[in-house]
């Protein structure tokens, strides 16, 4: 039995999703004509109270075109230091869309109201023009966190009022609605775009969307053509999708019990310095230097069979998702028990 733990995009599509994705039926999507991607964009639209939806092959791509979208060469996107935008997109932002980050101190990645405004630009010729504030949620090298509904409601408003735009990169924002318990509608009335994956937490293959207003998504279509993402009868992957929401959402909270009842016994382990608080499906701890090291642990788990990240300089993630079964959790917990740092 492997414990796969680096990553909850290593999950494969089970029978049902395969069988969902064979019977699809499938049009040429560039000519906006796939049966089943149109019916998985209305529902997105639907879903998060937004009038378009637009899929796209991958979280990062979500991203940038919604980037390239929201801004102009010279313009400046808030957000904080350890965003995927900024830290895992190869500074795709500067690449296709000629922008700079102002990077906010935010605390496991979760950014304030008062943070966008410190950080927002004068007007004046010589400086970059702050037009984009990104928010991630949950927020990945954060430890999963979330934001609460009040904080977005208080950086939409300071938005409104300065004249800039906002986008949620909610690669894991599912996991922010069971955690949380707001609606995507909820989540959608505070921002211009989102992004969301179905390909985490969700199980399926492959698949991200952009939801947003209808002249936002018609940009953004013609943009996704120019980034090489137009693809044809990908309703294939879009039925893959569709199971993924009606079918796995619910069972996001099981990953997050799973995350929880690990770390509960990982903070009883000598070797573990200190953790990240817990609110979805993923764990950060800290190794004591002091014991061992990364690397060490991350050999010591391998050898029995669990696979982790390094996640920082000092840090080890691991996250839980669907091929993660319940059954499997005692075993994971009597695993990490025999992992014993003998004194050097
Ligand atoms: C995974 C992830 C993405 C995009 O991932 P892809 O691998 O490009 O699909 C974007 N944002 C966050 C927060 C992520 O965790």
């Amino acid at each position: 039995m492997i414990f796969d733990l680096r990553s909850d995009t290593v999950t494969k599509p089970c029978k049902a999703m395969l069988d969902a994705m064979v019977i699809a039926e499938v049009g040429d999507d560039v000519f906006n004509e796939d049966p089943t991607i149109l019916k998985l964009e209305a529902k997105l639209a639907q879903l998060f109270g937004k009038e378009a939806a637009l899929f796209v092959p991958s979280g990062t791509m979500a991203n940038q075109i919604s980037i390239k979208v929201h801004t102009q060469p010279m313009d400046e996107i808030i957000l904080d230091k350890n965003a995927h935008i900024y830290y895992y997109e190869t500074a795709g932002y500067a690449f296709h869309s000629g922008v700079s980050v102002k990077l906010v101190d935010g605390k496991n990645g979760i950014i304030t109201a008062n943070d966008v405004l410190a950080n927002i630009q004068a007007p004046l010729d010589w400086l970059p023009k702050t037009s984009l504030v990104c928010l991630e949620n949950t927020h990945n090298k954060g430890g999963g966190a979330c934001y609460e509904l009040d904080n977005l409601k208080e950086i939409r408003k300071v938005c409104i009022e300065n004249n800039l735009k906002l986008h949620i990169d909610g690669a894991r924002i599912w996991n922010a609605l069971v955690a949380k318990k707001y609606s995507p509608f909820d989540i959608g009335q505070q921002c211009d775009s989102i992004s969301v994956c179905f390909s985490k937490g969700l199980g399926a293959p492959v698949g991200s969307a952009i939801i947003g207003d209808f002249s936002f998504i018609k940009k953004a279509r013609r943009v996704r053509k120019a980034f090489g993402g137009g693809m044809r009868q990908v309703g294939i992957l879009g039925a893959a999708c569709i199971y993924a929401i009606d079918n796995n959402l619910q069972k996001l909270e099981l990953d997050h019990q799973h995350a929880n009842e690990i770390a509960n016994c990982l903070r009883e382990k000598d070797w573990v310095k200190s953790i990240l608080p817990v609110e979805t499906n993923m764990i950060i701890f800290e190794v004591d230097e002091q014991k061992t090291s990364v690397l060490q642990i991350l050999d010591l788990l391998k050898e029995k069979n669990i696979l982790a990240v390094q996640f920082g300089p000092k840090q080890i993630r691991l996250v839980f998702h669907l091929d993660i079964k319940a059954e499997m959790i005692p075993i994971l917990k009597s695993k990490m028990d025999e992992i014993i740092i003998s004194k050097q």
